[in-house]
């Protein structure tokens, strides 16, 4: 027999207690609004997530949302590396494309088990308006005009105004809502570690595009000057491979490769690997239901949007429904779903047209490649706009002015 749902009945359902997806109740908690937000891990994990090897570039859009919500503040300075310069490099050419922005940093690097920490910080901050729930895995879903039900894997229903999915880019509630999603396998995956160097890093990343691999360093200043994420780009079976082999020969590997960047490296914490593969949902939104986060745009990390993505969505998603108000949501919905969809669609396709240009090994491709950095290098109103890109003010591009970027070249 069915159970009867429970749970406030005005209270958004969130399912998800990710980053994006606990962001989201803290947005809605600022605007007066309840919500419920469920995840399969238990409690513990969610306030003290593990290590995943991730390391989030924030723009400056980004970290205005997060010390809105307090939870800039609630980072240790060492938690925070400032990204200063980014430089580009083709194959084993010494020549590269650096990318600065005057005074300003770029961005600034947080890792992402730091992220979720203080976002689960701020839910139990706002717990009058947010209960969190532990264990809880949804296995179905009902929408209709009156209300959202969820059922959980234990046989309970709750039910709300609205569903909110932020359950990543392989979204179970996204399939049971019917949405299709175009997820692209790029046939290659990241390993991810902290490396330690013997040179210092100047808070400048390097991002090295070699025949067959990507190799990228992301300076971790805050906790060293001589520390750095490493963001090895593979193609799926070298990267099988590698995972296979001990520490101190993949170590060696890497050595061999780093073309003496950094000078002699160690490593300093566990490697970590992911499937590298985008998703894009053919609509963000249905009746009292919408996606959020990765589970609406799941990007490739090159360009680092995907997080700042999810929490400009999250921003969105609160603000129309505060304007809307959550009892018939659909308004707010469609605001969201046209809103989002312009600010991410171009640059998704953008950053999969390069990924595919960079990592293509015939030699038109590598003409190419060349090409476009030369291009880049000598055009600085191509570079301004990258970097304004990538230091992205708070407001929504296009609709303000961005503060102008300093770029030279070396
Ligand atoms: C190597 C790498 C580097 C990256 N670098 C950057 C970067 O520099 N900048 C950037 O902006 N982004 C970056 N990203 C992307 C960023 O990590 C993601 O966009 C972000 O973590 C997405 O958060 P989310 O909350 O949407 O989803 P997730 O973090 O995937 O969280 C989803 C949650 O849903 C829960 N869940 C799933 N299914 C269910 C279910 N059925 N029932 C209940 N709960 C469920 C899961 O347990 C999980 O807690 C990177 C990603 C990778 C892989």
């Amino acid at each position: 027999m069915m159970s009867k749902p429970c749970g406030a009945n005005n209270s958004v359902l969130i399912v998800g207690a990710g980053p994006v997806g606990l962001s989201l109740a803290c947005l809605l908690a600022d605007a007066g609004i309840p919500s419920r937000v469920l995840d399969v891990k238990p409690l513990a994990a969610l306030a003290d997530p593990a290590e995943d090897g991730r390391e989030i570039a924030l723009t400056q859009r980004s970290i205005a949302i997060l010390q809105r919500l307090g939870a800039w503040q609630e980072l240790a300075p060492e938690e925070k590396s400032p990204l200063r310069r980014a430089r580009v490099f083709n194959g084993r050419q010494t020549a590269s494309l650096l990318f600065e922005a005057g005074d300003a940093a770029l961005g600034t690097l947080v890792s992402n088990d730091a992220l979720r920490r203080v976002a689960h910080a701020g839910a139990l901050r706002r717990s009058a308006l947010i209960a969190l729930q532990g264990e809880a895995c949804v296995t179905a879903m009902a929408l209709d005009g009156m209300a959202a039900t969820v059922s959980l894997a234990d046989g309970r229903r709750l039910q709300g105004p609205l569903l909110v999915a932020a359950d990543s880019r392989f979204s179970t509630l996204r399939r049971l809502a019917g949405i299709p999603c175009e997820l692209l396998d790029f046939g290659r995956s990241v390993q991810l570690a902290r490396i330690a160097h013997q040179r210092p890093h100047q808070d400048q990343a390097l991002e090295c595009f070699h025949h067959g691999h990507t190799m990228a360093w992301l300076p971790l200043g805050s906790r060293s000057p001589c520390l750095s994420s490493l963001v090895l780009t593979l193609p799926a079976d070298l990267a099988e491979t590698l995972r296979g082999w001990e520490d101190s020969r993949w170590l060696d590997w890497v050595q061999t490769h780093a073309q003496d960047r950094l000078g002699n490296l160690r490593l300093a914490g566990p490697r970590h690997q992911y499937p590298l593969v985008a998703s894009y949902a053919r609509r963000f939104a249905a009746l009292r239901f919408a996606l959020v986060g990765d589970a609406a745009v799941g990007m490739h990390p090159v360009t680092a949007h995907g997080y700042n993505f999810g929490l400009y969505g999250a921003e969105r998603l609160a603000e129309a429904l505060r304007r809307e108000g959550v009892a018939e949501p659909a308004a707010a919905l469609e605001r969201y779903a046209d809103g989002h969809r312009r600010e991410t669609r171009l640059i998704y396709q953008g950053t999969n047209a390069v990924v595919r240009l960079f990592t293509a090994e015939a030699m038109p491709a590598r003409l190419l490649r060349r090409g476009v950095l030369d291009i880049a290098q000598h055009l600085p109103p191509l570079k301004q706009l990258i970097t304004a890109r990538l230091t992205e003010r708070a407001g929504f591009i296009g609709a303000q002015p961005l503060k102008k970027p300093r770029s030279r070249s070396l």
